[in-house]
């Protein structure tokens, strides 16, 4: 047990600590970096830190585990879990890496600047800065898509921050306790149990799902005269829910959900939200007003302020409304090749997810690696071609051409590969203890749903975790949920 407590530790803490890294180079180019999410964690993760200078801007200075967001929502797992500050990855890192906390404001591709501004509630005399960058990497995510729906904003709750799963957790159990209250009327307790979800995407379904999960697990047994009367519904307007999954897993989802009596609405539109009540268009374009406590709005993405701008610097090429348009290396279009934007503010052929923004990241770091071999070979073949100038005995000249030759050839086969993406399928969870898979495999995709598909999905989300604190955090509050339940204080 002590021998293996001794490498546990030792594991764990031989990394380099700040003080014992390499220190900023004036000689070597800067990376700036725009985001702490999937892409930026990831870029940051692979990238070789001793050939540039890195500075990670990013409102918040962690990375948040997306994917289990919303079990974080209805409190099957702690924040902490699924947070990993970014301090803890770029302490690894063999050059310090300067961590700024504060939001980029305005990007100036033309002088090579980023200005940002303090984030933190707790402001500085300084809270407004400017900083030059060789090479930018946008990495800055979306947004929740409202449409300019009226309400929508005011008075949903969102799935896409840690404090949009706080709040939504505080909402619901608002509204469990509002209609728990000595005398509540019949029909308000009706409406404060009942949940809108719009939105039939993953965020949705998982939504419904995690929501249906602790109303089973735990109000049934601590609010035993309420379970009964929740109500779940979740209003998709195309025909059918989470178009990007096979038929087969579409007709099992609305199959769980029929028996987990969550009902889905499906070519219904949410038109407004109101205080106590959502206003929707149903198929047959008849509007209704339906009470509800609580509204989850999972609508998906749409472009950040800041990468709506960078787009307005190029008029004529950053067209797609979508996000911002890339070339196969991942190079801003339009740019002078100093600007890369990875992930969910771009707009590519395939979904915006995890998997592909991490993907991104980690094809950029190699892009890096191989400019920076690029640029040391040319540093070397410039020295060559120098010294072989200054020499005048034709038999010395003669003898450094081989030398010369060999570094233009090694220049020349630094080859920037295009940018691959390697779909490794999709998974989604669906409550009731159940997942639904949709697999590529060699002769096709491979569907699975169940519960086997459920431990599938929770041992691929621990291992995707990047650290084995949060894969230790993480399981831990799974086994003290199993055991205890979901905590119920507010
Ligand atoms: P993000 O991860 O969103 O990171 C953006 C970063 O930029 C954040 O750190 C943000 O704070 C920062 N930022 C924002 N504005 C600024 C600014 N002005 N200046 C500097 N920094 C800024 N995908 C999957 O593949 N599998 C899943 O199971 C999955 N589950 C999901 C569950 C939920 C609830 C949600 C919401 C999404 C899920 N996704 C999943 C999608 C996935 O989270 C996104 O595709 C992924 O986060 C995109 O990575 P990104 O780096 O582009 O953006
Ligand atoms: P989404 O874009 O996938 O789905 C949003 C849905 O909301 C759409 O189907 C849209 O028709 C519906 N909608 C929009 N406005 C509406 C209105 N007024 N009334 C009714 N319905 C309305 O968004 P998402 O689910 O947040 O996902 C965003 C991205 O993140 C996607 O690329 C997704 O693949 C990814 N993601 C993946 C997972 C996973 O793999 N498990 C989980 C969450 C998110």
């Amino acid at each position: 047990i002590a021998g293996g407590i001794g490498i546990f530790v030792y594991v764990t803490q031989k990394d380099r600590h700040p003080g014992t890294q390499l220190p900023y180079d004036p000689e070597k180019k800067t990376i700036v970096i725009l985001g702490s999410g999937w892409g930026a964690t990831s870029l940051l993760k692979t990238l070789d830190t001793s050939e540039y200078n890195v500075v990670m801007i990013s409102p918040k200075n962690y990375f948040l585990f997306t994917p289990l967001l919303p079990s974080v929502a209805v409190g099957t797992l702690s924040p902490k879990a699924i947070l990993q500050p970014t301090r803890y990855l770029a302490r690894h890192k063999a050059r310090a890496v300067t961590v700024i906390e504060a939001e980029a404001k305005e990007i100036d591709p033309f002088n090579k600047t980023v200005t940002f501004e303090d984030d933190t509630e707790i402001k500085g005399e300084v809270s407004h800065t400017t900083i030059s960058y060789d090479y930018l990497v946008h990495a800055v995510g979306a947004e929740v898509q409202t449409f300019g729906i009226p309400g929508v904003q005011e008075k949903a709750c969102f799935m896409k921050e840690l404090s949009d799963a706080e709040i939504m957790q505080r909402r619901f159990k608002d509204c469990i306790e509002s209609a728990a209250f000595p005398g509540q009327d019949n029909t308000e307790i009706d409406r404060l149990l009942h949940i809108v979800i719009v939105g039939g995407g993953p965020t949705g379904i998982e939504v419904s799902g995690e929501i249906h999960d602790f109303l089973e697990d735990d109000l049934k047994a601590w609010y035993p005269e309420l379970a009964g009367r929740i109500r779940i519904s979740l209003v998709e307007a195309l025909p059918s829910v989470l178009p990007m999954f096979s038929k087969q897993l579409i007709e099992y989802t609305e199959s769980t959900f029929k028996e987990s009596k969550i009902e889905i609405l499906t070519k219904t539109m949410v038109k407004e939200v109101k205080d106590r009540s959502v206003v929707l268009q149903m198929p047959d374009k008849s509007i209704q007003e339906v009470p509800c406590g609580m509204v989850v709005w999972a609508g998906g993405n749409k472009g950040r302020k800041i990468t709506q701008d960078l787009m307005a610097q190029y008029p004529n090429v950053q067209t797609n409304r979508r996000g911002l348009t890339v070339d196969d290396q991942l190079r801003l279009a339009g740019a002078d090749g100093s600007i890369f934007a990875i992930g969910d503010c771009t707009s590519t052929s395939y979904a915006p997810t995890a998997q592909v923004a991490s993907q991104q990241g980690a094809y950029l770091a190699r892009v890096f690696a191989q400019m920076a071999k690029k640029n040391t070979l040319q540093a070397r073949l410039n020295q060559l071609e120098q010294s072989e100038a200054a020499v005048t005995d034709t038999a010395e000249k003669a003898n450094r051409k081989p030398e010369i030759e060999t570094t233009r050839k090694l220049i020349a086969n630094v080859k920037v590969r295009p940018f691959h993406y390697s779909h490794q399928g999709s998974l989604a969870y669906i409550g009731s203890d159940k997942a639904i898979a949709d697999l590529p495999f060699a002769n096709g995709n491979i569907a699975s749903a169940g519960v086997a598909t459920f431990l599938f999905w929770r041992s691929a989300y621990l291992s995707t975790l990047f650290s084995l604190r949060n894969r230790t955090l993480v399981a831990n509050d799974w086994i003290i949920t199993k055991i205890f339940g979901r905590d119920l204080s507010r």
